[in-house]
């Protein structure tokens, strides 16, 4: 009985770390002066077309009701991962190809450039180590395997996307010189303290070209930031689109639905290939606002004008009630229902590599 409660008590003290990463109470703060983007407040940043007023009562709900829905730990899945060839990535001057490393972590090669997103390699999302949520499956790269990176994109501050250790362990590569961090608004500071300093700020729709082929742009989402419990919005957060010698990518990175992907795809789009998140959805009265469902990430893919969409945000840490292996499942069925062909929307394993040429392949 003893160690139930211990266990129940464990549950809410592992729920309120994710408070930094899920849930929210956007401080919609004052508006400047009319000059500046709508989506400026005098206290940060706040998203185009939500309105969301949950709050400490809302998350304390949440948590409670996930104490008795007995949800299973990262402990209770395993996922097949993929043995990718890392030789061949660490080589690859002249392939197209995506690399599903896990979570929002993916490594993108395109025309001898090394991309990588928001990325996590250590065993927690948390601010510890000890504590937070922990990997259902190991990364499906290990960081000493990846090629030099010549860019790397970060979304948002939550635990799950910025992770400070690997963001160390990135900057003491021999090759880390070389490496350029885009990231939205209020980053360049917390990047400048850890030694980096080749950091291009971004606020949604400015675009930056380093040697004038590659083009990064930031993006709008549906989201929010917090880190600590005194900041709240302080960060921007985006998504990123890559244009390489008319190659268009897309990374969603953390979003809820909204009319700003149809946006997206209009003034941007196609793309040849994006990245879209598929999980950490449940219940839909808390999530809703701050991270789509599968169903919802197909209607992305449709939004964008996506020609070939890969599932991330799932399999990886347990951060939301749905079961960790449930995402896919729903993606396949809402594939069906809006009759999407099964090859537009890959559902990769851990550590799969594609390479997309003229049509996309998986990679031997
Ligand atoms: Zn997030």
């Amino acid at each position: 009985m003893l160690c139930h409660a211990k266990l129940r008590v464990t549950q809410l003290v592992a729920g309120l770390f994710l408070w930094g990463v899920l849930c929210s109470s956007p401080s919609e703060g004052g508006d400047l002066v009319t000059t500046v983007p709508s989506h400026h407040t005098a206290s940060g940043y706040r998203n185009s077309s939500t309105n969301d007023t949950k709050g400490l009562g809302s998350l304390l709900k949440w948590r409670w009701e996930a104490l008795w829905k007995n949800i299973p730990s990262a402990d209770a899945y395993q996922f097949p991962m993929a043995e990718n060839d890392s030789e061949f990535l660490r080589s690859n001057r002249e392939k197209t190809t995506l690399t599903w490393i896990g979570h929002a972590t993916l490594l993108l090669q395109i025309r001898g450039r090394n991309i990588l997103t928001d990325p996590h390699f250590s065993e927690r999302a948390s601010p510890v180590q000890w504590a937070g949520p922990k990997r259902a499956a190991p990364p499906g790269l290990a960081l000493e395997d990846l090629p030099p990176i010549d860019a790397v994109l970060l979304s948002h501050d939550h635990y799950d996307s910025l992770d400070d250790e690997t963001i160390r362990r990135l900057a003491e590569r021999p090759t880390a010189e070389t490496t350029v961090y885009y990231v939205p608004l209020g980053f360049r500071h917390w990047f400048e303290e850890r030694g980096i300093t080749r950091v291009v700020e971004l606020d949604w729709w400015e675009s930056s070209s380093t040697d004038g082929k590659l083009k990064v742009t930031a993006v709008p989402m549906q989201h929010w930031s917090k880190r600590t419990p005194f900041s709240r919005n302080g960060t921007l957060w985006a998504g990123w689109v890559v244009e390489v010698e008319g190659f268009r990518f897309l990374f969603v990175g953390d979003s809820g639905y909204g009319p700003h992907f149809r946006e997206i795809g209009e003034r941007l789009g196609p793309f040849d290939l994006s990245a879209i998140p598929i999980g950490a959805y449940e219940p839909r009265w808390f999530m809703k606002n701050h991270h789509m469902n599968p169903e919802e990430s197909v209607m992305v893919h449709q939004d964008v004008r996506s020609r070939k969409s890969v599932a991330m945000h799932w399999g990886t840490f347990v951060l939301t009630d749905e079961p960790l292996d449930e995402p896919p499942r729903r993606l396949r069925t809402a594939m069906n229902e809006k009759n999407v062909p099964a090859g537009d929307f890959l559902v990769l394993r851990h550590g799969e590599t594609i390479v997309l040429e003229q049509e996309a392949e998986t990679a031997p």
